[in-house]
């Protein structure tokens, strides 16, 4: 099986993205960030929090709000 066009697609930004390290505008090669080192950064940052691609996420109905802090402690 060849889940091959089960990926999910991923957001093309095209438009002058802020660097959200230091918020200037991000160089095409760097894109969004406007220096290797501030995408670096930005990649320490996200592997430090553990970061995850959030694919079973979809907040379809919000019929019940639970109250933060109790419920989802799995990590
Ligand atoms: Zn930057």
């Amino acid at each position: 099986m060849t889940d091959r066009s089960n990926t999910p697609p991923l957001r093309a930004v095209r438009i002058e993205a802020k660097c959200p390290v230091c918020g200037k505008i991000g160089t095409a090669q760097y894109r969004p960030f406007c220096t290797k080192r501030c995408a670096d950064i930005d990649l320490g940052r996200w592997l430090k929090e553990g970061y995850r691609v959030p694919a079973e996420e979809a907040p379809s109905e919000d019929e019940s709000e639970a109250p933060p802090g109790s419920s989802r402690q799995d990590r």
